[in-house]
């Protein structure tokens, strides 16, 4: 088995598509029980997990913009979404017996708490589960950089990025059966390859501060609690 270093504390950031489970559109409370399920797994080894969560399974403020709709409007709309989302997940985990705690960069403080840095250490350390809304709090981003943000922020390990595939391959394994699955690159080799690990923004901002990424298949049980117990799962983006 090839091994990584253990992550102690990591950021999952979790696509709001992971959310849509067996239906076409919106939340399906059996794939959300399974993500809990996955995450309380990790969380009882000790773990220490944040998790960032998408929202296009509900709306993304790309489809105004789209049909010539206000874009900032549109990724308000987004970033509601992610709350949603976050909140359904919360509930998911504390009925797994975890202590979660749902914060929103945006603020709306009847429905959950507001991502304050200190406040996010605080109950990290205290072993509580985040589960982090709204992004990064601003349009014209997306959830992947409100993931490599608050990995950085946070001082996670390594942030965790859950995909419909196995990693990051030399091509779209979906379309071509020669793809091959890379188990380590650098963030020099993504680029010069033009490999899509994150979006731009997300990916500059996690190479520019050496944050490890970790793309794997959110969809394979287990993987999760593979790749914290240290086991080389999916595709390693890092400096060297
Ligand atoms: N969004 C935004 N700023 C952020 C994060 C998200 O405006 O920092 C909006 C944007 O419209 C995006 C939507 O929220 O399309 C949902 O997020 P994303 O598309 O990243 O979700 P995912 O693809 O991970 O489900």
């Amino acid at each position: 088995m090839r091994t990584r270093p253990k992550p102690k504390r990591v950021l999952l950031k979790l696509s709001g598509e992971a959310l849509i489970g067996e239906q076409s559109f919106g939340i399906d409370d059996n794939a959300v029980r399974a993500f809990a399920a996955e995450i309380a797994a990790v969380a009882r080894t000790g773990t220490e997990i944040a998790i960032v969560i998408g929202g296009g399974n509900i709306f993304r403020g790309m489809a105004i913009a789209a049909q010539g709709g206000d874009r900032v409007t549109g990724d308000h709309m987004g970033m509601l979404a992610t709350v949603m989302n976050a909140l359904a997940l919360e509930a998911a985990l504390v009925r797994e017996g975890l202590d979660a705690r749902a914060m929103s960069a945006i603020e709306m403080p009847s429905i959950c708490e507001t991502y304050i840095h200190r406040r996010a250490t605080w109950h990290m350390n205290k072993g509580l589960i985040v589960v982090l809304a709204g992004g990064t709090g601003n349009p014209y981003f997306t959830t992947d950089s409100g993931a490599a943000l608050r990995a950085l922020e946070l001082e996670c390990d390594a942030l965790l990025k859950g995909t419909q595939v196995d990693g990051v391959y030399t091509a779209d394994p979906r379309t071509d059966p020669t793809a091959e699955l890379y188990e380590h690159v650098t963030y020099q080799e993504a680029i010069a390859k033009g490999l899509a690990v994150m979006d731009t923004a997300a990916f500059a901002l996690a190479r520019d501060n050496g944050l490890p990424i970790i793309v794997f298949n959110i969809h394979e049980p287990g993987a999760l609690a593979r790749i914290v117990a240290g086991e080389a799962v999916g595709t390693l983006v890092s400096a060297a």
